[in-house]
């Protein structure tokens, strides 16, 4: 059975304090429903993580994400986060290879793929996200894009690695914008790319990785994208902001 997953993204958004009410309250709304069989995550910017652990510790239906991490575990990166320091405050999985970390920072797939080994190798769980643009989108080659990612990036890994990985779609034209790749269009490239890992890994193992599904998800269209069988979550970037919208979310799968 895959594990059903719904990760906010808080991106550079909430203040400190924003952070704690926001998280005290998913707490609460989480404690609320302790049968719940769908795991939370929570990426918060580097400053929250250490209390945003904290106030989760209580419920092991939550979990805390970073939302990126240098590919070096210590040294002169001024500025930088290593995986252990991001493990030593209580944080257990990390986003790696945002469009948004593509795009602004130039993060290349050869470099995710030092990031994924970095995540790893402190056993933290890469949440890897892959997508294309609206460009390719509309050339139709968006299958041979994604498919180049994961080659790229994750097709160096052990099959234990790659088994206790995280793959989130989102497609770039669906991130922020209020367009959302329609059910079909998710669930086709959710099939696609676990095909493609089971190319490399076999069927045993790709059939176990959760494919999460990101942009613009939101409680009135989650149900219908998570319909698709091979959509195992979502990666939530603006909903995760508010806690019912999240738990809404999180409700629907
Ligand atoms: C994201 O940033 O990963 C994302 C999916 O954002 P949004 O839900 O706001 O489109």
């Amino acid at each position: 059975m895959r594990q059903k997953l719904v990760a906010g993204n808080w991106k550079m958004n909430n203040d400190l304090e924003q952070g704690i009410n926001l998280t005290t309250q998913i707490v609460e709304l989480m404690n609320q429903q302790p049968s719940l069989n769908v795991l939370g995550v929570l990426g918060t910017p580097f400053i929250h993580l250490p209390q945003v652990a904290k106030l989760t510790a209580s419920t092991t239906m939550l979990q805390v994400a970073a939302q990126n991490c240098h590919q070096e575990p210590s040294g002169a990166f001024t500025g930088e986060i290593s995986c252990a320091m991001l493990k030593s405050v209580g944080v257990t999985y990390v986003i790696i290879g945002h469009s948004e970390r593509r795009e602004y920072f130039k993060e290349s797939n050869e470099l995710l793929s030092r990031k994924v080994d970095a995540a790893l190798s402190e056993g933290l769980t890469p949440i890897f996200c892959c997508g294309e643009p609206l460009s390719i989108r509309e050339s139709n080659d968006q299958m041979e894009y994604v498919c180049h990612q994961l080659t790229s990036s994750l097709f160096h890994l052990t099959d234990e690695q790659i088994g206790s990985l995280v793959v989130a779609y989102e497609p770039i034209w669906a991130i922020g914008t209020g367009k959302t790749a329609s059910a079909a269009q998710a669930q086709e490239m959710h099939e696609g790319i676990r095909n493609h890992l089971a190319s490399k890994f076999g069927q045993e193992i790709a059939g176990n990785i959760p494919i999460l599904y990101g942009g613009s998800c939101k409680p009135g269209n989650a149900s219908e994208i998570f319909a698709g069988p091979d959509v195992d979550g979502g990666l939530i970037g603006g909903a995760s902001l508010n806690a019912e919208d999240f738990m809404a979310i999180i409700n629907s799968l």
